[in-house]
């Protein structure tokens, strides 16, 4: 077996760190479906599998991998990117106090304030790109995590991850990052100082929207993170062998994948800038955007494939305008290899941030030019009609 650790991560992702099933000899490895494991004569687990909400074989090539990728100590597949968010604040105590984003994924920013607080975290929201605000948020003994997202939905602002984490950590707190959307391509949150990093895997981690899936990985494996596998294991919200199969094939052609369509849609957003129908393109990789400069820095290589219009007559024009493409699938759900775009605030209610005239843009795998053409004719065709 080669020593993995001396190769760059597009190679320990293409051969999933060189797995292979050493009792056929096959070079994709097996699915075990098996929910229990043969106990020793003498009463023992020796191969230390014991039942398969907890142990998996399945599960330990994604999770290794992913472990590989994001440089941690371990982690851990659950069987929604909400499953795995969650889980990181219900291993938190009642009483605790949290900062988390203004900005960020819409349905955990319901739960945060519908059953965090119900539980009895004391959630604070906070504008995660001010950094005197964070400070200010923060409360020295009290604060056990800070949430962040970056770049973060559906706005794209981006948050500076490694001064963050040095905020948090002089206030006594962890740090924990949601990175569905920048992946393990373009950062890794935990050599930047983060304790953990949580992706949506349903995105572009398995890539093909065909599996529902998230993931935790930590820097380190302390008593906290023994709490997160605790609430995995006994609340059974974990991945089913087969989806965590189709998960470890999608991560093998992550890096292709994502800097494809990291590349249309920087090419996108620079050409819809120029678009007469377009009041703002939100994209890290634009130099006017305000996150550019740090993007540049935090990310590396590329700032991701998710950015957002806003239409210039407005949110009839918006809706006119997903009602107008052929070529982009009117669809929820990012970093599939299809391009899908979406009404935000008609998804969010009355108390998202987002703007009534913006429209989301997950940029797939198709060529970009193509992409480019079917959305110029729709706003084109609903701003006739507005
Ligand atoms: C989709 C998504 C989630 C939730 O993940 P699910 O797999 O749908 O449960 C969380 N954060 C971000 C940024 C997402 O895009």
């Amino acid at each position: 077996m080669s020593d993995w650790s001396k190769f760059q991560a597009e190679t320990l992702a293409a051969q999933a760190l060189g797995l292979i099933d050493e009792a056929s000899g096959a070079i994709i490895p097996a699915i075990h479906p098996s929910t229990t494991y043969l106990r020793d004569p003498d009463n023992g687990y020796r191969r230390g599998r014991i039942y398969a909400r907890a142990d998996n074989p399945t599960f330990e090539q994604a999770g290794a991998l992913l472990t590989a990728l994001e440089g941690g100590a371990d982690s851990l597949l659950f069987a929604s990117g909400m499953a795995a968010a969650t889980a990181v604040f219900l291993a938190l105590s009642p009483g605790d106090h949290v900062v988390v984003p203004k900005v960020m994924y819409w349905a955990f920013r319901a739960w945060l304030h519908e059953t965090a607080t119900h539980w009895g975290l004391r959630v604070e929201e906070v504008d995660t790109t001010d950094l005197d605000a964070v400070r200010s948020a923060l409360r020295p003994g009290e604060t056990r995590l800070v949430w962040l997202e970056s770049p973060a939905n559906p706005l794209w602002s981006v948050s500076d991850i490694a001064a963050i984490a040095d905020l948090a950590h002089r206030a006594g707190a962890r740090l924990a990052v949601d990175s569905t959307v920048a992946t393990p391509v373009f950062t890794r949150p935990l050599d930047l100082g983060a304790d953990i990093v949580m992706h949506s895997a349903t995105k572009y981690l398995n890539g093909h929207s065909d599996v529902v899936a998230g993931t935790l990985t930590t820097a380190k494996q302390d008593e906290f993170w023994a709490r997160i596998r605790q609430v995995l294991v006994r609340h059974g919200g974990i991945l089913g062998p087969f989806e965590a199969w189709l998960l470890q094939r999608g991560m093998r052609t992550l890096f292709v994948r994502v800097k494809a369509a990291a590349a249309s849609a920087q090419r996108l957003a620079e050409r819809l800038a120029a678009h007469g129908k377009v009041s703002a393109v939100l994209y890290p990789g634009l130099p006017g955007f305000p996150g550019h400069d740090l993007a540049a820095r935090q990310m590396r290589g590329g700032f991701g494939a998710m950015l957002s219009i806003r239409v210039k007559a407005g949110e009839a024009a918006a809706i006119g305008t997903a009602a107008n493409v052929d070529l982009w699938k009117r669809a929820t759900s990012l970093g599939g290899v299809e391009s899908l775009i979406e009404h935000r605030a008609s998804i969010e209610g009355p108390s998202s941030p987002v703007p009534s005239d913006l429209l989301r843009l997950s940029v797939g795998l198709e060529a970009a030019d193509d992409l480019f053409d079917d959305l110029d004719q729709a706003l084109r065709r609903a701003g006739e009609r507005a």
